[in-house]
């Protein structure tokens, strides 16, 4: 029996079956008790400080008694919690990205996934660096500058080099206004050598999913294959951190195993980092099993109903109030729109699954590795995010600035990423409005930035923001590389 440390490098000492278990049971015993959720629910709430705003948090056990709670007044309260937490730390700016799927040569034989190695029927494809660069192109005409490329683990197919040379060509392709200012990354566990060259290569978050917490679980579900190491996979955000990169990204396969035991875990392992590192994860993605070639989700028998989900995003952002929280194309409109009330603080838009699926005419299907659900353009989404009062952010400043990790954390924790974020949302919008969005989209867009600038008292609007806003307008444009 491995004894619970978070502090602990090993990974079956930070996220301990036992302790797990033992959370489970403790949330399950405790989830009528009104005092205790009363307790939680006041102890997460923001506060007022003297720089700004602050928030506690909760850890893994608390938040595991709130999301075991099911009585409907409670829930209610922790779903308007949420929302004020999201407001309070990250406004109404919702951060766009889209996914650029490289290669799905794998040699691994993850059973819930259509690129797994033993699916003959899969077109396998890997994209050369012109290939690169004409989806990168594809995708600055919508008006992206955030990418998150994907690649299956294949040592002889993709292997880094592959990787940092298609970073490279990313980087490189200055198209109209446009170029891609944040490349994220996410590629299977590695060494600590490899994260070093990633970091030098410029990469923004290396996002990894853990697929599932649960070590029985997991080594079922990647029978063979490098990912069939549970420690090796678990302790790559250690090696990744050890190797320079400040922002790493969380998420689990919802649908895999047990929610419950998946949420414990996944907060075991944001105060893992916390503890080891001084930081937590930079994002957490919640995505769920989705149909794709080889894969029927039905016999997974996991599966997380609306409901259930919506609690599981209003947890985690109680729980880990500064940690951006990201939902995928693989949710409906529907899906999608409810989560953003609930703390989401990024989504994707007009995403293709597929390798080379951006220039291809008909949406392609024959290398895809899950099904969109959402699949609207990125000025569909883009005007439907306004007309609900949220703002688009293509904003990578963050980034370029050197704000990552414990620094980003830092300014976050005071609420002061609102006073940054907020007018660089307003100027990206700007851009994207003149010169990618339809004429409706941009009527709407500066509409509501009128109305946002009215609103920040005049002492935190940046002059330069407006003054940069009104050049964008009246298409005096230049990449103005926020
Ligand atoms: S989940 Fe990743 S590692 Fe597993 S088969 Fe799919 S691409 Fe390969």
């Amino acid at each position: 029996m491995s004894q619970y440390n978070p502090k602990s490098l090993k990974a079956e000492e930070f996220i301990s079956h036992e302790e797990i278990l033992e959370t489970l049971r403790y949330a399950e015993e405790n989830k009528h008790n009104i005092p205790l959720i009363d307790s939680l629910l006041k102890k997460a709430r923001p506060v007022k400080t003297a720089n700004g705003v602050h928030c506690a948090g909760l850890t893994h056990r608390e938040a595991s008694v709130l999301l075991a709670c099911d009585i409907p007044e409670k829930v209610e309260e922790m779903y308007r919690l949420a929302e004020e937490i999201k407001l309070a730390f990250y406004g109404n700016r919702i951060v766009m990205f889209a996914p650029l799927y490289l290669s799905n040569y794998c040699v691994n034989g993850c059973v819930y996934c259509p690129y797994h190695y033993k699916n003959k029927h899969i077109a396998r494809k890997k994209l050369t660096q012109e290939e690169v660069k004409q989806e990168v192109i594809a995708l600055q005409d919508m008006g992206h500058k955030r990418l998150a490329i994907e690649a299956g683990e294949d040592p002889v197919n993709n292997p880094i080099e592959y990787i940092l040379e298609c970073i490279k060509t990313i980087y490189s392709i200055q198209h109209k206004n446009g170029a891609i200012r944040r490349v994220n990354v996410n590629i299977a566990a590695t060494t600590v050598e490899n994260y070093r060259k990633l970091k030098e290569a410029g990469i923004g978050t290396y996002i990894l999913f853990q697929e599932t917490y649960h070590k029985e679980s997991y080594l079922e579900l990647h029978p063979t294959g490098p990912k069939h190491d549970y420690a090796y996979h678990t302790e790559a955000m250690d090696r990744a951190m050890e190797g320079g990169i400040d922002d790493v990204g969380l998420g689990v396969l919802f649908g895999l195993e047990g929610y419950q035991y998946e949420f414990a875990g996944l907060l075991m392992h944001a105060e893992h980092l916390e503890a080891v590192h001084g930081v937590g994860p930079h994002t957490i993605s919640v995505p769920r099993i989705k149909r794709a070639d080889d894969i029927d989700p039905d016999v997974f028998d996991n599966g997380i109903p609306n409901e259930i989900f919506e609690k599981i995003i209003a947890c985690i952002r109680i729980a880990v109030p500064y940690t951006g929280m990201i939902i995928s194309t693989r949710e409906s409109e529907e899906v999608r729109g409810r989560a953003l009330e609930l703390g989401i603080s990024q989504i994707s838009g007009a995403s293709r699954t597929s390798v080379g699926g951006y220039t291809e005419e008909e949406r392609p299907h024959d290398s895809e590795q899950f099904d969109v659900s959402d699949q609207r353009t990125l000025d569909e989404v883009v005007n439907w995010l306004m007309k609900k009062g949220f703002i688009p952010s293509f904003c990578t400043a963050c980034y370029r600035e050197g704000r990552t990790g414990d620094r980003f954390m830092s300014l976050c924790k005071n609420g002061q990423i609102l006073n940054c974020c907020h007018p660089n949302a307003l100027m990206t919008l700007s851009e994207y409005l003149v010169d990618y969005a339809s004429e409706d989209t941009k009527k709407v867009g500066f509409e509501l930035i009128e109305r946002e600038l009215k609103k920040i008292p005049a002492e935190k609007v940046c002059k330069i923001a407006t003054e940069n806003i009104e050049q964008i307008k009246n298409s005096n444009r230049r990449d103005f590389r926020f």
